[in-house]
């Protein structure tokens, strides 16, 4: 160890360390935390009366875990679903008095058709260029579909993130893009590898138009079936944007001892998409960032500066809940010494993405060692803020942490009716709980704050 290494990380505070490691990989706190956000409660998207009862819940068991506790209130959009089926109606040799069904869901955000749908002629593209080409006479009146494939050998060996990224640009600009050619209705491939046809939903630009995500394998379908001449489709989404809602982040203090004013942030995000019950995405970072709380009261260790917990609202529908905090807080992010956010899932962690100084990496390696037996030792360096919440304050120089699970199987659960409690595996959900409270503890208690 260097000495800077030597006097930040005291033997002592090694032991305590590994105490909070090992006492994580015994605790069945958060899983019991998800269980609840997710059978109890069940989807929570912004505005929703179960977003509201999570605020509820998580204010309440953090107060029971004696932090102080704040409610801070956020104007969150409040979208709901509607009715939502397609078939196509006309296609290439298609036998008498038949139909094709396509399995769909609205994107958050989408627009509505009349309560009977649209008919329309399909029109499948690649990408934006190809959508440009057609132009406004190809595009006006048609039901667009852009059928951007998830690269699932991306995702299997490792870089399911970047793969994410490649195709999600479709859900979020597309419909916007194809409205502004004239479009009646805009559709994308889902973002994911779920084979099970499972629709995928998301946020979306309004695009003031219907915008809906059918199944990989419906795709094909009409990509294959458009090679062979004219599709038309019958669509009805009838989802509708009531006014804004009133709704909070939970803000929850473990005071420090030596340094209440300085701030080591540890989150996750409260709402969800309300096809599944949002336990892998992200009940599952709440519910670890709980219990780095629950665990420094058991084992009765006090951080010298101050543990916050905070639940975020509304990540999954454009961010309201980091924009409030950000606008409410920015003054006191020089104060806040790192922020951390689980928003990957919950399978096996191998360490964290991280945006700071390589001398802050540097200063953390004694963290890395007593993560490395349960392998989520990995300090990853990140062009990006890692994590949606906390891209303001890594923005702002606050040193980021992203827990970074093992993401290969993610997308096939995300945002889908399938992320649901059975997808958390509870061992590997502990190994997380042990990564969040020793990084937590550790930025708490080293003698100095980290670099920036
Ligand atoms: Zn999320």
């Amino acid at each position: 160890m260097t000495q800077a290494q030597r006097e930040n990380f005291p033997p002592q505070l090694l032991d305590q360390l590994a105490a909070i490691r090992n006492a994580a990989l015994a605790d069945d706190y958060a899983y019991r935390q998800v269980a609840h956000l997710t059978e109890n409660i069940g989807p929570r998207p912004s505005g929703s009366a179960q977003a509201k009862a999570a605020v509820d819940y998580v204010a309440n068991a953090l107060r029971e875990l004696g932090l102080e506790v704040q409610l801070e209130e956020v104007k969150v959009p409040h979208w709901v679903r509607g009715a939502e089926s397609a078939e196509l109606t006309e296609y290439p040799q298609q036998a008498p008095d038949s139909k094709q069904k396509i399995v769909l869901t609205a994107l958050g955000g989408s627009g509505s058709t009349p309560g009977d749908g649209i008919t329309a002629d399909v029109i499948v593209v690649n990408d934006f260029e190809q959508l440009k080409e057609l132009g406004h006479a190809g595009v006006a009146g048609k039901i667009v579909l852009f059928n951007e494939i998830f690269d699932q050998q991306k995702a299997a060996a490792g870089l399911a993130f970047l793969a994410y990224g490649e195709a999600v640009r479709y859900r979020s600009a597309g419909p916007r893009f194809a409205a502004e050619l004239g479009a009646a209705a805009a559709l994308v491939r889902s973002v994911g590898n779920a084979d099970y046809r499972l629709p995928h939903t998301g946020f979306s630009v309004p695009a003031g138009i219907p915008a809906g995500a059918v199944t990989a394998e419906d795709a094909d379908l009409m990509a294959h079936l458009a090679t062979q001449g004219k599709v038309r489709m019958h669509l009805t989404l009838t989802p509708q944007k009531l006014a804004d809602a009133t709704s909070y982040n939970v803000i929850a203090d473990l005071k420090g001892s030596e340094r209440p004013d300085q701030i080591v942030l540890l989150s996750g995000h409260l709402d969800s998409w309300d096809l599944g019950t949002g336990a892998i995405d992200d009940a599952a970072g709440v519910a670890i960032a709980m219990e780095a709380a629950e665990i420094l009261e058991r084992l009765r260790l006090r951080p010298k500066r101050t543990l916050r917990v905070v639940a975020w609202m509304d990540e999954e529908n454009g961010g309201a809940g980091s924009q409030a905090y950000s606008k409410d807080h920015s003054l006191e992010f020089p104060r806040h010494i790192a922020a951390l956010e689980s928003d990957s899932g919950a399978a096996h962690p191998l360490g964290f993405d991280t945006k700071m100084l390589d001398s802050a990496i540097e200063l953390l390696r004694p963290v890395q060692a007593v993560l490395q037996s349960i392998g989520a030792n990995a300090l990853q360096p990140s062009n990006y803020p890692p994590g949606a919440d906390i891209a303001a304050m890594s923005e702002a120089g606050v040193p980021a942490f992203g827990v970074l699970q093992d993401g290969r199987t993610y997308f096939n659960y995300h945002h889908t009716a399938a992320d649901t409690l059975d997808k958390i595996v509870p061992a590997e959900l502990r190994e997380n709980a042990a990564a969040m409270a020793v990084m937590g503890f550790a930025l708490c208690s080293m003698k100095d704050p980290l670099p920036r």
